[in-house]
C-alpha cells in the first residue's frame, strides 16, 4: 500500500488489476471498459492489489481492513501498480486540492490501463473512500476508466460491488449501510499484521456530528458511531498477538468515544485506553484526533495513570480567535482550548502538545489572525498541520460573501508556519541530552542502524541490532538533525517518563 498525505504540511520538521473475474476488458484509447471471457484459470493465478492511501490514519486503516477483506477473494497486494489487477486509490475530500489530486492520479491510471490492455491484461479501478461519496457516479462521467465507486460506509461490499461491476459495467455504492461494516470485514493475518510494522492504527469511533462550518466530514463520513469495547479490544489482542507495540485509537472525534461495554455500559476513551494498556504486549498507546469540547475527567485521568499513554497530545483548535471559532461553529473559546490544555498538563507535566490550523477562514481579519498566532506562542506547540481554508461545496462556509483572498491566505500561513516552526525547533533543542524510551520500528538509512519513534513521535535514529525491532529501549539524544533525533543507547528506561522536553511556551 502507498500513502499520500495531501495538502498537508506538518510542521514538526521531524518527520516525516487484468483483473479477471470482472470480465471486462479495456478498450485502449479511452481506457473504457468493454467485455472479455473470464477463463478459470485466469481466475486461478493469485490477483494482485495496489492500494493508495490518501489524507487521514482513518484512510491508512481503511485501505488495510480493504487489504484484509479481498485476501480473502484471493488478491495479494503488491506495491506496484503496473502489476496491479485491481487499483484502489482511497481517496480524501477534506481540501479542494485533495480532490484534485485523485483526478490527475486518474489521469495516470488510464494510461496504465491502456499500456496493461496492449499486454492483454484487464485492469480494474476503484475509487474509494470520501471522494467516492462525495461524488458518486460523477467520478466515472468525470474519468470513464473508473470501474468502481464505493463510500467510505461501504466497502465491506467491495467482493458484491466487483462482482457487479463484472456484470454490470461498472457499480457504485455510496449508501450508509444499516449494517455495520466491521461486522462483515475480515481480521488481518499474521503476515499481514508483521507486514505493517509494530505500530497499528484501530479506528474505535467514525463519523462527526459536531458540523464545523467549514468541514466534509460530517457528509462523507456520517453520523458519529463508536464501535463496542470488546471489538476494539479483540483487535488490540490480535495485533498484540502478531508483535504489534504500539496501538493509536483514531476517530474524527476519538475522545467523542462511547462505545458499549461489557458490562452493557458506555464507555469512554479514558476508560477503553486504561483496559487497552493491561493487554499484554502493548507498549505504547495513543489516540487522535480529539476536540477541545470533549476532553473529560476520565481521559485526564488516563493521562495521569497510565504510563503506556504516550505524552503527546493533537488537540485541533483551527484558530485563536472566538470570533472565527463561533463563525467556525467550533463551541469553545480560546479561553475554554488553554484551559483544557492546563488541565491535561496538570495531569501529565510532560505533554507535548500538537495542532491543526485553517488560516484565511471566511471574514478572518488581520487582528483575528494575530489572535491565532498568540495561541501559537500561548500553548508552545512541538508540532502542528496548517492549512489555508478551502471552500468545500455544501459546507455552511462555503458560501459567505466574506471570503478571505488567495494571497492574503498565503501570505498567513507563512506567517504562522514560521511561529509554529519557531517552536517545534525550540522544542526539539530541548530534547538535547534527555533519554527517551524508543521503540524501534525499522532499520535506519545506514548500516547497523534502526529507527524509532521517541514518546513525541520524533524519529530517532540510533545504531542497534536488527533483533531489537519491536523493542522499548532507552536513547539518550545526543544530536538534533532537521528532521530526526539522533542517540547512543542508554542503560536502562527507566527514567525516560522525567526527561520533560522544554515547554515553548510564552512565559515557561
Ligand atoms: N475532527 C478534527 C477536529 O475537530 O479538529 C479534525 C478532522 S479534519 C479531518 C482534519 C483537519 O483538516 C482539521 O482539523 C482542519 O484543520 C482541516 N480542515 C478541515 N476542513 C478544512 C477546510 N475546508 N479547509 C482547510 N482545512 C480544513
Ligand atoms: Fe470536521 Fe472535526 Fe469539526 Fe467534525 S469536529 S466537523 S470532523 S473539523
Amino acid at each position: 500500500m502507498t500513502v499520500e498525505r495531501i495538502g498537508d504540511r506538518r510542521q514538526d520538521g521531524m518527520s516525516e488489476t487484468g483483473m479477471s473475474d470482472t470480465g471486462m476488458s479495456r478498450d485502449a484509447p479511452s481506457g473504457r471498459a468493454a467485455p472479455i471471457d473470464a477463463s478459470p484459470t485466469r481466475m486461478s493465478s493469485p490477483r494482485k492489489l495496489h492500494v493508495k492511501s490518501y489524507g487521514c490514519q482513518m484512510n491508512v486503516y481503511d485501505s488495510h481492513r480493504m487489504a484484509d477483506l479481498l485476501a480473502t477473494e484471493g488478491f495479494v497486494e503488491t506495491g506496484s501498480p503496473e502489476e496491479a489487477d485491481l487499483i484502489i486509490l482511497n481517496t480524501c475530500h477534506i481540501r479542494e486540492k485533495a480532490a484534485e489530486k485523485v483526478y490527475s492520479e486518474l489521469g495516470r491510471m488510464r494510461k496504465l490501463c491502456q499500456a496493461a490492455a496492449r499486454d492483454g491484461r484487464r485492469v480494474t479501478v476503484a475509487v474509494a473512500g470520501c471522494v467516492a461519496q462525495a461524488e458518486g457516479e460523477e467520478i466515472i462521467r468525470r474519468a470513464p476508466v473508473v470501474d468502481l465507486v464505493v463510500g467510505p460506509q461501504s466497502y465491506h461490499r467491495l467482493p458484491a460491488l466487483l462482482a457487479r461491476a463484472t456484470r454490470d459495467g461498472r457499480a457504485v455504492d455510496t449508501e450508509f449501510p444499516a449494517e455495520d461494516k466491521f461486522d462483515f470485514l475480515a481480521p488481518p493475518s499474521r503476515e499481514a499484521i508483521r507486514g505493517r510494522g509494530v505500530a497499528s492504527f484501530i479506528t474505535v469511533q467514525e463519523g462527526c456530528d459536531k458540523f464545523c462550518t467549514f468541514c466534509v466530514v460530517p457528509y462523507t463520513r456520517g453520523a458519529e458511531v463508536s464501535r463496542p469495547v470488546d471489538r476494539i479490544l479483540g483487535e488490540v489482542e490480535r495485533l498484540a498477538a502478531s508483535g504489534v507495540r504500539e496501538v493509536t485509537l483514531i476517530g474524527q472525534n476519538v475522545n467523542a468515544y462511547h462505545g458499549q461495554g461489557p458490562d452493557g455500559t458506555m464507555w469512554t476513551l479514558g476508560r477503553l485506553l486504561r483496559r487497552s494498556a493491561e493487554i499484554p504486549g502493548i507498549a505504547r498507546l495513543r489516540y487522535t484526533t480529539s476536540h477541545p469540547r470533549d476532553i473529560d475527567a476520565s481521559l485526564v485521568a488516563a493521562h495521569r495513570d497510565v504510563a503506556a499513554l504516550m505524552p503527546l497530545l493533537h488537540l485541533p483548535v483551527q484558530s485563536g480567535s472566538d470570533r472565527i471559532l463561533a463563525a467556525m461553529n467550533r463551541r469553545h473559546t480560546a479561553a475554554d482550548y488553554l484551559a483544557a490544555v492546563g488541565r491535561m498538563r496538570a495531569a501529565r507535566p510532560d505533554l507535548a502538545l500538537s495542532s491543526d490550523f485553517i488560516v484565511g477562514f471566511p471574514g478572518e481579519t488581520e487582528e483575528d489572525f494575530r489572535e491565532t498566532l498568540r495561541i501559537v506562542d500561548e500553548v508552545g506547540f512541538c508540532s502542528a498541520f496548517s492549512f489555508k481554508y478551502s471552500p468545500r461545496p455544501g459546507t455552511p462556509a462555503a458560501i459567505r460573501a466574506d471570503q478571505v483572498p488567495e494571497i492574503v491566505k498565503t501570505e498567513r500561513l507563512r506567517r504562522l508556519q514560521a511561529a509554529i516552526e519557531h517552536h517545534q525547533k525550540a522544542f526539539n533543542a530541548g530534547c538535547l541530552g534527555a533519554t527517551f524510551d524508543v521503540l524501534l520500528e525499522k532499520p535506519g538509512r545506514h548500516p547497523g542502524q534502526l529507527v524509532g519513534r521517541s514518546p513525541y513521535l520524533q524519529p530517532v535514529q540510533v545504531m542497534a541490532p536488527p533483533s531489537l525491532i519491536g523493542e522499548v529501549v532507552a536513547v539518550t539524544v545526543t544530536r538534533v538533525g532537521p528532521n530526526s533525533l539522533h542517540g547512543t543507547r542508554a542503560a536502562s528506561a527507566d527514567h525516560a517518563r522525567s526527561a520533560e522536553p522544554v515547554s515553548t511556551a510564552a512565559g515557561a
